[in-house]
């Protein structure tokens, strides 16, 4: 049994079972047992790989998107460059390099960072030194502002329900003895949060709500509808939302029992990102389509930077650059799960790759 396993059975056995939410956040989040309190979370010898770890083919792309963006905004000197959980800071300290090529973005630019894990402020600051850190939004500096997250919304905790003779009921994490697992709560007939586009799902079906993402995303609106900005989600998730458990965990690069060592495993869920684009719409910033990773990044150009890479290496090198794009646009690899969505200040020309 893990420590934090421990702590949980005390707590459920003190209080009854509890939210998969509080459970998601226990496990990810506990200051000294959750899973990103860990250095070696992410990359070949962590739990996963990210598109920024992937290739700096990725970080680049961004990069260039936000300066697009920046110059849509009209320059605007200074202008805070946020990222959401920046895991290892690699994504930021790519876009940095770019960016350093664009007259005038760089020096206009202040970084911040919105992370929770101090271990990961740690490893940011050394790719990002000059960079600030944040816990939410909230202190970041009004005024024109720049916004990317990638694979944050997905670490972000959700509530699940399951359909039983025609109501909705929460499933939430109970113990009996050692074993942490799924029990029903009571039925609620209200249960406002299940999505309204899943409501009719037939019994047996599971729901999922993520509350904080949905606050989150309308802190960003918000900021976008006060200040000019765009911000950039990339994630994987659906662009429709549909019923089904997508709650898993994550170790050594293996899908695991999300119950079987809290603290120990990455656990994620799938995003729903037509309900972030409703969340956004409802708070006034305007919303791009929804699209996938694969033509995304071809419509921006990375196949010519993949060319520039590969004609100034060897043999090996080429192959490993076309390795790299090949992982990052698939269909088959991260192209089509992984979606991306603007979210832009109202009026603002439509963003490129959409
Ligand atoms: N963007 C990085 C890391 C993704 S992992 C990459 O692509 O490699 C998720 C990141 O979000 C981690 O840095 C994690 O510590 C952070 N995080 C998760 N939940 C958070 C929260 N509620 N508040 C702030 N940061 C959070």
């Amino acid at each position: 049994m893990t420590e934090l396993a421990k702590l949980l059975v005390r707590r459920i056995e003190a209080e009854g079972p509890i939210s998969l939410a509080d459970y998601m956040a226990m496990c990810l989040m506990h200051p000294k047992h959750g899973y990103y309190q860990k250095e070696r979370v992410f990359g070949a010898k962590g739990d996963f790989i990210t598109a920024p770890e992937v290739s700096q083919m990725f970080g680049e792309m961004i990069g260039l998107w936000l300066a697009d963006r920046w110059a849509a905004m009209g320059s605007p000197n200074p202008v805070q460059l946020v990222e959401l959980g920046p895991g290892r800071g690699t994504l930021m300290a790519d876009i940095l390099r770019t960016i350093a090529r664009v007259p005038g973005f760089a020096a206009a630019v202040q970084v911040h960072f919105v992370e929770a894990s101090l271990q990961l402020r740690a490893l940011q600051k050394e790719k990002v030194p000059a960079a600030r850190w944040h816990d939410d939004l909230s202190t970041v500096p009004a005024g024109p502002c720049l916004m990317v997250a990638n694979e944050f919304f997905d670490a972000l905790p959700i509530r699940q329900y399951e359909k039983r003779d025609g109501l909705w009921f929460e499933r939430l994490v109970g113990a009996e003895g050692d074993m942490l697992g799924f029990t029903l709560g009571p039925a609620d007939a209200k249960f406002a949060l299940v999505p309204e586009s899943v409501k009719a799902a037939p019994n047996g079906s599971i729901a999922e709500v993520c509350p904080t993402a949905f606050s989150i995303m309308g802190d960003i609106a918000a900021r976008l509808t006060a200040h000019a900005g765009a911000a950039l989600v990339i994630d994987y998730g659906y662009a429709r939302s549909a019923p089904g458990d997508t709650f898993q965990a994550l170790k050594a690069h293996q899908y695991t029992d999300p119950f079987a060592e809290p603290g120990a495993a990455d656990l994620t869920a799938h995003v729903a990102f037509d309900r972030l684009a409703d969340a956004a719409r409802e708070a006034g910033a305007d919303v791009s389509p929804v699209a996938e990773q694969g033509s995304f990044l071809m419509t921006i150009g990375i196949g010519a930077r993949a060319q520039a890479l590969a004609s100034r290496t060897d043999e090996a090198g080429q192959a490993r650059i076309l390795g790299e794009l090949k992982r990052l646009t698939a269909p088959d690899e991260m192209g089509q799960l992984f979606k991306l969505l603007a979210i832009q200040s109202p009026g603002l020309p439509p963003a490129p790759g959409f």
